[in-house]
């Protein structure tokens, strides 16, 4: 039977990878990757050898009918995104999208399966060292750069839960200072989660910005920003 396997890798440190995971890279007969540099660095670290093609956003969709191919001819492949859960604000969905249509489609489908292996993701890590109450909550990733940018933040003020964001160095301090616009009460970031600098900082979009201010070496690496309702 072919098995399609999405596998969740490490956001960092490269010990948070379940035994499932790395059991599954090694019994793979290839493995999709986001960036097939990236994740030659995982399978140096963990003795993997095994042949690594690339799958990215831009050659998702184009792909899609290789692996299905290969699936039909009972092969089992992994695909890995650059850090974390692919799919979440990375690449897959569409692939799972297309195998699962092919599925769709009758007889024929009925011997691919897709698993999960699940494991780390920025998302649910700030989540677990935020402090707030996450009972329930919002995820939007990345904001829109242009069009729709206002709009949602205006939402995002006015939600009732807490949301969460996904943002980059570069425009960390923009999201800050538009923070302090609309007026936003507190902010928590999770900053570095699993790497050497990791570090939690929370406050007011001012009192955030004033930190980021006195530490102009921390705006870097990557953030995950969760606005308090
Ligand atoms: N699929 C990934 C996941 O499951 O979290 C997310 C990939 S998305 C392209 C990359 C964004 O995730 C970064 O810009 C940052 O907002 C967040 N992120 C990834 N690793 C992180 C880390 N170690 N610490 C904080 N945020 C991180």
């Amino acid at each position: 039977m072919g098995k399609l396997s999405i596998v969740a890798t490490p956001i960092g440190n490269l010990e948070d990878i379940t035994l499932r995971a790395l059991r599954t890279l090694k019994d793979c007969d290839v493995i999709y990757a986001e960036d097939t540099r990236v994740t030659a660095k995982l399978l140096t670290r963990y003795e993997i050898k095994k042949p690594v093609l690339r799958l990215d956003a831009v050659t998702e969709l184009k792909k899609a009918g290789e692996i299905i191919t290969r699936l039909e001819n009972d092969e089992h492949i992994a695909f890995v995104s650059d850090a974390g859960t692919p799919c979440i604000s990375d690449p897959g969905q569409r692939l799972v999208a297309a195998v699962r249509s092919r599925e769709a489609l009758g007889e024929v489908g009925r011997d691919i399966q897709i698993e999960a292996i699940p494991g780390p993701s920025a998302l649910t890590a700030a989540l677990s060292i935020a402090g707030i109450d996450v009972t329930k909550f919002t995820f939007l990733g990345f904001l829109p750069h242009k069009k729709g940018r206002q709009t949602a933040l205006k939402k995002i003020t006015e939600s009732e839960l807490p949301v969460v964001l996904y943002e980059s160095p570069h425009r960390i301090l923009k999201l800050l200072e538009e923070c302090v616009q609309h007026r936003v009460s507190d902010i928590v970031i999770a900053r570095e989660l699993t790497k050497i600098h990791e570090e939690v900082i929370s406050g007011t979009p001012s009192e955030v910005q004033k930190h980021f201010v006195e530490h102009p070496d921390t705006v870097k690496g990557e953030f995950v920003v969760i606005v308090e309702p």
